[in-house]
């Protein structure tokens, strides 16, 4: 389950959106539609084409209680696979465990609700 963080060159919004497949095209941008987005982290990606490692760790204990449908599953499977790697991938990636893990990215319907709100507030300012 890659999981990018993108910024759209239009209007600047940033999101972060999980792909179905790690060769799922790029999504819209949240916010005004634009396919001109640009995707700023793949660390997922980057993992997953290190072969070895994978094998690696699919004989481990990583991954035996994972559930894709729990996103507190999914971040602890996460930070595990961080610590089994044996790098440290950053505040970025603890921020997007975090964020899986609290649910906030873990269905698209709700970030469009949220950036809608994000419009309304601005339209305020
Ligand atoms: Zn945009």
């Amino acid at each position: 389950m890659p999981l990018y963080e993108y910024r759209c060159a239009e209007c600047g919004h940033r999101f972060s959106f999980i792909l179905p497949r790690y060769d799922s095209p790029d999504p819209q941008c949240l916010k005004c539609l634009s396919n001109n987005v640009k995707r700023l982290i793949s660390k997922f990606s980057v993992i997953a084409s290190e072969d070895s490692r994978i094998e690696r760790l699919a004989d481990s204990s990583v991954w035996t209680d994972v559930d894709e449908n729990d996103p507190k599953s999914v971040a602890r499977w996460a930070r595990r696979m961080e610590k089994e790697i044996g790098e440290d991938l950053g505040d970025e990636f603890d921020e997007l465990v975090e964020k899986v893990e609290s649910g906030e990215i873990d269905d698209s319907s709700d970030i469009d609700e949220r950036s809608s709100e994000e419009e309304s507030a601005n339209d305020e300012l």
